[in-house]
């Protein structure tokens, strides 16, 4: 992976986390220079800019390199000459912003002549193309592309929720991106209601409530991702009560992304829950196996990789509750792979992942041979009994790897496990499905998904 690719994901998340006028302020024109096991040296374009992004910013720069795979003990900031801007964008609408250049949030006022203010708050990186569809996620893909095919006249609001790092926010700006790409004119806002509480509390301190009501009464399309951080904000539910009010009256779309249904937002006004609920609620969910497979292709690809089925699959396996910590697995696999050379392959991820973790310590050799005689349908007198027959002798030798890989069984404790006498039978069998595992894809789809229900 490119060092240019990854600061481009880093300026992609932080984008999303702070204001458009910091952004552009502070991080627009930056770079990653050089990036080793010691240190990381970003290059910017002025000591101002240097000095603002080591005192305010290195916590945020720091964290989000990590959630991408760079690690360095020491950050560096480096005046440099050459800040890599991208070149589809234009910097004369750059230039004219309108917000803040000192660090302090402001409110972002409606721009009548420049459509990228607009745009705020929307990322061109996430798309429904490069949205992986299953079965946890296929409702809320199919209600979104039916929002963006004809908004404010379906699900209005359309309200998805479901945990951390399952595709909210993907599908939520996939959305605002189909409709911008598709008008120019149409006012798409989005914003995390942690921005929207911020500029809302500064608007009352400065005194401008008045502009920032107008500015999202106006929206053609409001987004606001993480409505449960509005819980317990009385004066903020407030004021998007009659911005949601004025909107839906107006058949302006709205939508909304949170991590719990509306009943279960602790201190959300009752009105607030009613309106919410008055439109399309999906309940979205982690991806399954299959789905966390390709999705860990299709983010590998977009780095020109192509990554071995084992790597895939172990990722998948590994790595089940959050496909945002999948990606920042498999980007930390690359990353590492990238800077010494490597080929990323199975025993690279194993050992850069630390899989101990996510192990439950109470894991035992009855349930490992259980689920793998489950999963072949035979019983489990049948596995540990005396029967030769292939059917039930391949499951008996996939047990015996898993006992070996997963709890580190001697052979002679694993031979005694399965009913048998010699343990030299325990060694044979973990050697062979250890063989036949690289060559034959149903043996390891058969290890994975025993695996994946063993930690489930
Ligand atoms: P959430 O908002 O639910 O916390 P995000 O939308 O930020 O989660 O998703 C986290 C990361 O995982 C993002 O980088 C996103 O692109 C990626 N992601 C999640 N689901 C999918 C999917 N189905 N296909 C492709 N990428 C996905
Ligand atoms: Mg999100």
């Amino acid at each position: 992976m490119q060092q240019g690719a990854v600061w481009q994901a880093v300026l992609g998340e932080i984008e999303l986390s702070v204001s458009r006028g910091n952004f552009v302020t502070w991080f627009k024109n930056t770079s990653l220079l050089e990036v080793s096991e010691e240190k990381i040296v970003v290059g910017v374009p002025n000591i101002f800019i240097k000095q603002q992004l080591e005192r305010k910013y290195s916590d945020l720069v720091s964290d989000t390199l990590k959630r991408n795979g760079v690690v360095a003990p020491i950050i560096e900031y480096k005046i440099s000459n050459t800040p890599v801007s991208k070149p589809d964008e234009t910097t004369d609408l750059e230039s004219v912003s309108d917000e803040d250049d000192l660090g302090e949030p402001r409110v972002t006022t409606p721009q009548s002549s420049l459509s990228h203010s607009y745009r705020q708050g929307l990322n061109e990186r996430y798309t429904f193309e490069t949205f992986v569809v299953g079965a946890s996620n296929e409702l809320a893909f199919a209600a979104c592309q039916a929002v963006a095919t004809s908004p404010g006249t379906k699900y209005n609001p359309l309200f998805l929720y479901g945990g951390v790092g399952i595709g909210k926010t993907h599908l939520l700006q996939a959305v605002g991106n189909t409709l911008a790409g598709r008008n120019a004119d149409a006012k798409i806002l989005y914003i995390s209601t942690e921005q929207f509480v911020q500029e809302f509390v500064d608007a009352l301190r400065f005194r401008k409530t008045a502009t920032f009501a107008s500015h999202y009464r106006t929206a053609d399309v409001l987004i606001v991702d993480d409505i449960q951080f509005i819980a317990g904000k009385e004066k903020m539910q407030e004021e998007f009560f009659h911005t949601f009010n004025a909107l839906h009256q107006a058949n302006k779309q709205i939508i909304i992304s949170s991590d719990k249904p509306p009943k279960d937002i602790a201190t959300l006004e009752e009105r607030l829950r009613s309106r919410f609920g008055g439109g399309m609620s999906i309940d979205m969910q982690i991806p399954d196996y299959e789905t966390r497979c390709a999705i860990v292709q299709s983010k590998a690809q977009a780095h020109d990789i192509v990554l071995p089925q084992d790597v895939v699959e172990y990722l998948a396996v590994n790595v089940q509750t959050n496909i945002r910590e999948l990606e920042g697995a498999l980007n930390q696999l690359l990353a590492f792979c990238e800077m010494r050379n490597l080929d990323p392959t199975l025993a690279v991820a194993s050992s850069l992942l630390n899989v101990s973790k996510t192990r439950p310590k109470h894991l035992s050799a009855k349930q490992i041979i259980e689920r793998t005689a489950r999963h072949f349908q035979i019983p489990i007198e049948d596995i540990v009994g005396p029967k030769r027959d292939k059917d039930i002798v391949v499951p008996r030798q996939i047990a015996m790897y898993m006992l070996r890989n997963e709890l580190h069984l001697s052979f002679p404790k694993i031979a005694r496990e399965l009913g048998r006498k010699d343990h030299t039978t325990a060694i044979h069998s973990v050697e062979k499905i250890e063989k036949e595992s690289k060559a034959d894809p149903s043996i390891r789809t058969a290890i994975s998904e025993i695996r994946e229900h063993l930690y489930a």
